[in-house]
């Protein structure tokens, strides 16, 4: 008989809300802004639950957002000054598992250059910490 590591087991009792809740809460921290539809099912079944956009410098330190207004979009005043990260992840419990169209859509806008995207799981926080780090 097989035997489970606490985590195995924590990660298999983790509901899908609660994990979404762990990957943004720690992305925030890091300076992603985090996208999430509450219901997609009325806006697109394959699209992946979150979207997180986030600025950086040139040593990969997240900067501060500074949203223009109106009034300086007419200058030449640039958005930020540093590099957009993009990312989408699919949030699946530990034995969830993506529909083909959700598949489909993950594996095109991972071929986006400077896009990443991924189907996560509990047991994939180390990925995901990585790539939100
Ligand atoms: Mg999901």
């Amino acid at each position: 008989m097989p035997t489970s590591t606490a985590r195995e087991v924590m990660n298999a009792a983790m509901s899908e809300a609660d994990w979404q809740t762990q990957i943004t809460g720690w992305a925030e921290k890091r300076g992603w802004w985090c996208r999430h539809v509450p219901d997609s099912r009325r806006v697109n079944a394959h699209w992946p639950d979150l979207e997180l956009v986030r600025v950086v410098d040139d040593k990969g330190g997240p900067l501060p957002w500074r949203f223009v207004s109106a009034q300086n979009m007419e200058t030449d005043t640039p958005l930020f000054e540093g590099h957009v990260q993009f990312g989408f992840i699919e949030v699946k419990r530990e034995r969830g598992k993506a529909t083909p169209g959700q598949e489909t859509m993950i594996a095109l806008l991972d071929l986006l250059p400077g896009v990443w995207a991924m189907v996560a799981r509990p047991s994939d926080w180390p990925e995901v910490e990585r790539r939100l780090r």
